[in-house]
């Protein structure tokens, strides 16, 4: 038996999960419009490679994933895309997002697509398949999942010696992980087969809340009918045991510690149905089309769907039949989850469970009183944080106090605000910190930059100026020499070698000795004797020639 871990903190709140499991998984009817977000994923959103008008097929890709962390979004089904432009999305900000709308043909023709032989492919071509086919996290993070399969940048050769399955789901409300496992265990199986050999991980440990009991018999009998050395192991139920973190905490007894990621401790955690998805990726070559998404709160017919991407979140509200007194519509469960501004948003990759809320079944919080210093909210942090003290510096804006008491090791999970007798709803505070921080680098980062580029052009301009200055010297320079050489007659360049040469001349004639011809032979004197009668001779002809021409030119 598998020794357990504790982490600290950690609450208990009604599970309201039987509603929802009363029924199968079954399959949402195809909407009559999908809207299809170019961004459900962490980081960079996917970049549109389709137009208004083009005919898609089902799993066609429609966004090409850009940057490093991205992932590829495709046609949910066959039809007409009619248009690429901004539409409301599921997001805090409520801001609107780049989405595809199409207009389904009713015929779900499949783009051809087959399977990956994964134990001949080369690792990195394994990972890029799972890219091009959009498979990313699943339990709520939407990290790429190729991403999360890399060599650890630093620490290459770091060996996972664990890889875990996260079947925890810890979040009231949902069950949409524990229907998965219970129908679908054979291929987590196999899913969590293919990434282990991909990370080239050690053990397999899957882990599952005890309030989960079918999900646990199917997955420890599909583990058995695999002859896989892997592990189901059953952890206690308490919220946030499906927080990776704490999780790997339960299940291993190592601490990630704060800014450094599970790899670096030789772990790696997937959520099983992102394991799902990369199965039906590998195994079936289909892209990330579809999710099974919890229907549930106060609706009539609380269940499980098999969605499509791109459904509009009011079809699903109707198949789940809401009741009268709903007023609003979260997305994700009670404690982390999101309150939907409109239900015409699209289901994304991240939308694991709706929940039609009323005011019965979410009483709204009472206002806010001091803070009494009880100290309950850090009792309940699973994180070990000081929720108070992070409460006091975010909402007095000292965001750098706040900083130092660790506030990004904060999971925002809720725990504190649902402990807090004061009703401070300290992890919208957190949120706004955090927000205000980030917005804060990004605007340094950006000032960093311009400054930069200021100092650049600085330099440049410069240089420039310096570069001008020195071919105008040059030029100049040129230009003297070449009058100088114009007023000798003489090219410049040969001047030094006249000088030279009238200088030898002049040294020579300094040295010369006046010939003495006493030594000399009589034959040596007649021929010198004869040389200046020659040249006497020729002086006359040239004087009487001269004298000559002077009297032709008078006549
Ligand atoms: S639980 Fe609420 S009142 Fe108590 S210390 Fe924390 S923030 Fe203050
Ligand atoms: S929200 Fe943050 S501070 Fe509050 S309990 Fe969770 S981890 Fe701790």
């Amino acid at each position: 038996m598998r020794t357990l871990y504790q982490f600290n903190g950690g609450i208990h709140p009604p599970e309201n999960k039987e509603q929802s499991t009363q029924r199968g998984i079954t399959r949402a009817p195809l909407s009559s419009r999908l809207i299809i977000p170019f961004r459900q994923h962490a980081g960079e959103a996917a970049k549109p490679v389709v137009q208004a008008g083009d005919h898609v097929l089902k799993g066609q890709l429609i966004g090409m994933p850009c940057g490093l962390v991205s992932s590829a979004v495709h046609a949910s089904t066959s039809g007409t895309i009619t248009a690429i432009d901004m539409q409301p999305v599921a997001h805090p900000s409520g801001m609107p997002d780049l989405c595809a709308t199409l207009i389904p043909d009713g015929k779900e023709e499949w783009l051809p697509h087959e399977a990956v032989d994964y134990r001949s492919s080369d690792s990195a071509e394994l990972r890029q398949h799972l890219r091009m086919c959009g498979v990313v996290g699943l339990g709520g993070a939407v990290f790429p999942s190729d991403l999360k399969l890399r060599p650890l940048r630093g620490h290459p050769n770091k060996d996972i010696g664990t890889l875990i399955l996260n079947g925890a789901e810890c979040e009231p409300y949902i069950t949409c992980d524990d229907m998965l496992m219970r129908e679908r265990a054979a291929e987590i199986v196999q899913g969590a087969e293919m990434l282990r050999f991909m990370l080239d991980a050690g053990e397999v440990l899957i882990g599952i809340e005890d309030n989960k009991p079918q999900a646990i018999t199917a997955m420890r009998q599909a583990v058995a009918d695999s002859g896989l050395p892997f592990e189901v192991v059953v952890v206690p139920t308490i919220y946030p045991g499906g927080s990776a973190k704490q999780l790997i905490r339960m299940l291993t007894g190592l601490e990630v510690p704060s800014g450094k990621l599970p790899t670096e401790i030789g772990v790696q955690c997937f959520n099983v149905a992102t394991v799902y998805s990369a199965y039906r990726a590998l195994a079936h070559g289909e892209p990330l089309l579809s999710r099974i998404v919890t229907i549930t709160g106060n609706v009539r017919l609380p269940q499980n769907l098999k969605v499509l991407l791109g459904t509009p979140v009011q079809d699903l509200v109707a198949l789940g039949e809401a009741l009268p007194d709903t007023n609003h519509y979260i997305m994700g469960g009670p404690m982390m989850g999101m309150e939907l501004a409109s239900t015409a948003v699209p289901l994304v990759k991240a939308g694991n469970c709706i929940i039609a809320a009323s005011d019965k079944l979410f009483p709204p919080a009472p206002p806010a009183l001091p803070c009494i210093r009880c100290s309950r909210c850090a009792q309940a942090c699973p994180a070990d944080l000081q929720p108070m003290d992070m409460f006091w510096f975010s909402q007095s804006r000292e965001f750098d106090k706040a900083q130092q008491f660790s506030l990004f090791d904060c999971i925002e999970c809720g725990a504190c605000s649902y402990v807090c007798p004061s009703h401070i709803p300290l992890v919208q505070y957190f949120q706004f910190a955090k927000s205000e921080i980030r917005a804060r680098e990004q605007d340094k980062q950006a000032a960093d930059h311009a400054r930069e580029r200021h100092e650049f052009r600085e330099y440049r301009i410069e240089r420039e100026k310096q570069e001008k200055a020195g071919k105008l010297a040059a030029r100049e320079q040129s230009i003297r020499q070449s009058q100088a050489a114009a007023n000798s007659g003489i090219g410049p360049a040969i001047q030094p070698e006249i000088q030279a040469a009238i200088e030898r001349a002049r040294a020579q004639a300094a040295s010369a000795e006046p010939r003495n011809t006493d030594n000399l032979t009589p034959q040596q004197r007649a021929e010198i004797a004869g040389v200046e009668a020659r040249r006497e001779r020729v002086r006359e002809l040239a004087k009487s020639a001269v004298e000559h021409t002077n009297d032709h030119d008078k006549n």
